[in-house]
C-alpha cells in the first residue's frame, strides 16, 4: 500500500471542507434507503468520547451526505446515510464498525451505548 502524502491529505480536506460548506443533508433524496450496512460507533474508541473534546470529527469531515453529527459523540443520521463506510475508513481509530442491517442495533442504541443524547 502506498504510504499517505500530508500534504496531499491537507490539500484534500481542504477541498473537501470546501465542498461541506454548500452540502446540506437530504440533498440527495433520503440516501437511508440504499443501505445495507450501517456505521456503529465504538464509543470506547472514539477520541472525541474518550477526550471529551471536539479533537477529531474525520467522519464528520469526510461523510459525503452531511450525515454524522460534529457532537460528542458523533451521531449517524440513518435516514440519509447510505452505507458507503467513508466515515469507518477515514476513522484514525477503528471506531466505526460497519454492520450488517439486520444485526444492527437501533440509533437510539447506539447513542446511549456512547453516554450521548440523541439532540445533540
Ligand atoms: S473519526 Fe473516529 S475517532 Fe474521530 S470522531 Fe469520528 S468516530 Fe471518533
Ligand atoms: S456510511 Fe458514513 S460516510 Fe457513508 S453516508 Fe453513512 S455516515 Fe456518511
Amino acid at each position: 500500500m502506498t504510504p499517505r502524502n500530508e500534504q496531499y491529505e491537507r490539500w484534500i480536506a481542504q477541498k473537501i471542507l470546501a465542498a461541506r460548506q454548500t452540502t446540506t443533508i437530504g440533498e440527495a433524496g433520503k440516501t437511508g434507503t440504499w443501505r445495507t450496512i450501517r456505521p456503529v460507533l465504538i464509543p470506547e474508541k472514539c477520541l472525541v468520547v474518550k477526550s471529551g473534546k471536539p479533537t477529531c470529527h474525520k467522519c464528520w469531515l469526510y461523510c459525503p451526505e452531511a450525515t454524522v453529527s460534529r457532537s460528542i459523540p458523533p451521531v449517524f443520521d440513518y435516514d440519509y446515510c447510505k452505507g458507503c463506510g467513508i466515515c469507518a475508513t477515514e476513522c484514525p481509530t477503528e471506531a466505526i464498525q460497519m454492520v450488517p442491517e439486520k444485526e444492527a442495533p437501533s440509533c437510539a442504541e447506539t447513542i446511549a451505548n456512547a453516554g450521548g443524547n440523541a439532540d445533540a
